[in-house]
């Protein structure tokens, strides 16, 4: 099982990840300007999708 997070200090607001994730568990606040893990972040299928295309290092996946 995989779990994802997001530091949203760190994210720059480019809002690839988002579209990257099959699982849809990532969204982007356009308030903010910040991606978040808008659903069960236990959900995360370790395709690393996300990770390829965020350049600011924000998102880690944890393999529990
Ligand atoms: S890809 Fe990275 S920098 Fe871009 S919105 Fe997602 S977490 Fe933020
Ligand atoms: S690793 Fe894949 S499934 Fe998990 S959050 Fe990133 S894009 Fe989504």
């Amino acid at each position: 099982m995989f779990v994802v997070s997001l530091d949203e200090d760190v994210c720059n607001g480019c809002g690839l990840c988002v579209e990257s994730c099959p699982a849809r568990i990532l969204s982007f606040n356009d308030d903010e300007k910040k991606a978040f893990i808008s659903g069960d972040e236990t959900e995360c299928m370790g395709c690393e999708a996300c990770i390829t295309v965020c350049e600011s290092g924000a998102i880690t996946i944890m393999e529990i």
